[in-house]
């Protein structure tokens, strides 16, 4: 008999819709030996009723997709409790929402640590709780039972926010299969999920190093404000370390975006229209428009996609700094993550993968980082070499770059 469950395909975004959906629970989300996570089926268990295969989202067409980036409403914004503001990973404008929810009776479901190396969807309905969904984790969150507990907060009528990148925004819509007016949703802008395999070689390395125990990892600190960002290791016995983002391996590794999941190199949802009320992200090159804003502590880029979005920051009133932005100024910080990416799987994203279990992040970094490969060759793609020898090739890349800007 052709089976009709599913299998994690090659676009597979670890959401777990399929794990949630499935009603004999006869899938759970694994790590691939890439470090994502996929779905696995139990046989035993499964009734081949192909419900998974027909919900998930990596088998339906592609998201609705224009790139009329003129009829986008958008600001620069900050908190303006200034603590909140400077823990929060650009303007804190996600807390400021999720503390009006919380008031209003309702809850707020976001991504924490479960441990150090794991992130996971919880369920927050205190102002104190909000403190571990605050900062962005950067290795691949795991949904577990988010989709269903969101619809049972819906279902009793409380006010739920609900906050993740935009396959996991899709990925509960489709869940949830009807609009709710209690429900806001925020897709936070999002470049692509590294391999977990990262972060685990990231704390074995710096555990090796320093002879202690890491608690966790807190990827977005400010101590040099928010352009300079610090990963700042904690470690159980109170002490901790931290590099900015330029010289930490991790954030290295995670930006030269060598090792991301492959969905996420063309992903089907970070683009217009977004996929939450309100789109939140990082204003980057907001400086060269207004040194004088709190650049320091950070400024958020905010979408705003629905009515539904609308009302909910119309309400925060003062509690927050929300000014009026063309798109095209909060495009041009990084236009990818706002218009559909076409980027090429990198050649040596396997490489990166497999050296991950032998070799030093730093070594993988400063040989794979900026690479290509060419035949039996790595070449670094900004090393003169490969200019001059791969010149076709360096100037179609460079055309491409030129292409994307001139589309402002
Ligand atoms: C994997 C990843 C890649 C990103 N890439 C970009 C980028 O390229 N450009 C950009 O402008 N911004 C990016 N962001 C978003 C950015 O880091 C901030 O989350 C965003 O600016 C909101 O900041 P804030 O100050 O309002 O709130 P914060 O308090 O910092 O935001 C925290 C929110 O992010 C959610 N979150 C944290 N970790 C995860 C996770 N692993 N998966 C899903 N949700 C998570 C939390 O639930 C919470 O809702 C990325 C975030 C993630 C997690």
């Amino acid at each position: 008999m052709q089976k009709k469950y599913i299998t994690p395909p090659d676009n597979c975004t670890g959401c777990g819709l399929c794990a949630s959906i499935c009603t004999r629970n006869a899938i759970r989300m694994v790590w691939s030996p890439e470090g994502f996570p996929v779905p696995e089926v139990n046989s035993e268990a499964c009734i081949n009723c192909g419900l998974c295969a027909k919900q998930c989202i990596a088998l339906e067409p592609s998201a609705e997709y224009h790139d009329d980036i003129t009829s986008v409403t958008s600001y620069g914004g900050w908190n303006k409790d200034s603590d909140i503001h400077l823990q929060s990973s650009s303007g804190g404008i996600f807390s400021a929402l999720a503390v009006q929810t919380i008031t209003q009776n309702g809850v707020v479901f976001g991504v924490k640590w479960q441990d150090k190396l794991t992130a996971v969807f919880d369920k927050v309905d205190t102002i104190e709780g909000l403190a571990q969904l605050r900062g962005s984790k950067y290795t691949p969150a795991l949904a577990g039972n988010v989709y269903t507990e969101v619809l049972q907060e819906l279902k009793s009528g409380r006010k739920v926010l609900f906050s993740g990148t935009p396959c996991q925004v899709h990925a509960l819509r489709k869940y949830l299969r009807k609009p709710y007016e209690n429900l806001l949703t925020i897709d936070i802008v999002c470049h692509g999920s590294p391999s977990h395999l990262i972060l685990e070689k990231y704390i074995q390395e710096h555990e090796e190093q320093s002879g202690k125990t890491i608690d966790h990892v807190s990827f977005r600190d400010k101590p040099e404000g928010w352009q300079n960002f610090h990963v700042t290791r904690h470690y159980t016995d109170g002490t901790t370390a931290s590099l900015p983002l330029t010289t930490d391996t991790y954030m290295r590794m995670f930006l030269c975006d060598r090792a991301l999941n492959k969905v996420c190199y063309n992903c089907p949802y970070a683009h217009i229209p977004r996929q939450g009320d309100i789109t939140l992200g990082d204003y980057w090159e907001v400086q060269k428009i207004h040194p004088d804003w709190p650049l320091h502590k950070g400024i958020s880029a905010v979408l705003v996609n629905s009515e539904q979005g609308e009302q909910a920051l119309l309400q925060l009133g003062d509690k927050i700094e929300l000014r009026k932005e063309p798109f095209v100024n909060i495009y041009s910080g990084q236009s990818v993550v706002y218009v559909r990416p076409e980027s090429e799987i990198p050649n040596v994203r396997e490489l990166v993968l497999k050296e991950i279990k032998t070799s030093a992040l730093a070594d993988i970094h400063k040989r794979f980082g900026n690479s290509r490969k060419i035949g039996p060759f790595i070449l670094n793609t900004k090393s003169l070499l490969y200019k001059i020898v791969f010149f076709p090739l360096y100037l179609a890349d460079k055309k491409k770059r030129k292409k994307r800007r001139a589309s402002l």
